[in-house]
């Protein structure tokens, strides 16, 4: 049975000291869930801070991004082995920021998830629509394509490490939410989809988060439904008070 899964996306903020006091804040907070599944990514340079805060605590540790190979001459990229070296247990890839800044292509996203498995990390899978598709009616289609395309090759041993982060493009730091039944639709669709590629036993246990704009104030509606197991937080997880709002609507 899936229990719901919150987890943040500090992207491209915070210093080591801003790590430290965010840590500390979330660890104190969280102490008592129990149920629901917590994890922060900070940035790479803050992994290690966060690492040494949060052993012994119920938040596990992620990394925004990483690259496929193992090693070798690639200037400026971290490899799967150095983010399990620091203690991450997650890895969020094909965020939409990646996808739409830095070119990421599906491929290259499927090959981001084979590394990461071999290496013991559980991808966070990202996928979402632009609103021109949702305007042109193209949503479940696109998503079904991105997802298709990063999860071709793999068993379904291997989806079991899966999470699916639902996070339509238009949602994302705008502060314009979609609503819970828009992403009601698109879960329902994911699940149909995994089941197809992984099996139905398989596809029942991967959670599928939603993101997007998510606040303390709009969790609840998101979390009530039976097709949404939890969130992937952006702005809202960089403060403590909101992000543990959210984690405590999860643990209800
Ligand atoms: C994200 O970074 O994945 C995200 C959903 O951001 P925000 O919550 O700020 O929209």
């Amino acid at each position: 049975m899936r229990n719901k899964f919150i987890a943040g996306n500090w992207k491209m903020n915070t210093t080591r000291a801003d790590t430290a006091s965010l840590v500390r804040a979330l660890v104190d907070g969280a102490s008592g869930i129990q149920k629901t599944t917590i994890m922060v990514a900070p940035p790479f340079t803050n992994l290690e801070t966060a690492g040494h805060l949060l052993q012994n605590s119920n938040i596990k540790l992620g990394a925004q991004n990483l690259y496929w190979e193992d090693k070798g001459a690639y200037t400026g990229e971290i490899s799967a082995a150095m983010l399990k070296d620091l203690g991450c247990e997650y890895v969020i890839i094909g965020h939409s920021e990646r996808r739409q800044h830095f070119r990421e292509s599906n491929q290259e996203i499927n090959r981001k998830i084979q590394v990461a498995l071999r290496h013991g990390l559980k991808p966070v899978i990202c996928v979402g629509e632009s609103l021109e598709n949702r305007e042109r009616g193209q949503t479940l289609g696109v998503v079904e394509y991105q997802l298709r395309n990063c999860l071709a090759g793999f068993t379904p041993e291997d989806a079991e490490a899966f999470t699916v982060a639902y996070e339509p493009v238009w949602a994302i730091g705008t502060g314009r939410a979609a609503t819970p039944a828009n992403a009601v639709e698109v879960h329902s669709n994911i699940r149909t989809l995994l089941a197809e590629m992984f099996g139905a036993r398989v596809a029942e246990d991967i959670r599928i988060q939603y993101g997007g704009s998510v606040t303390a104030d709009n969790i609840e509606s998101f979390i009530q439904e039976v097709q949404i197991d939890g969130a992937l937080v952006g702005g809202a997880s960089l403060k403590a008070d909101a992000f543990l709002k959210i984690i405590q609507a999860a643990e209800r």
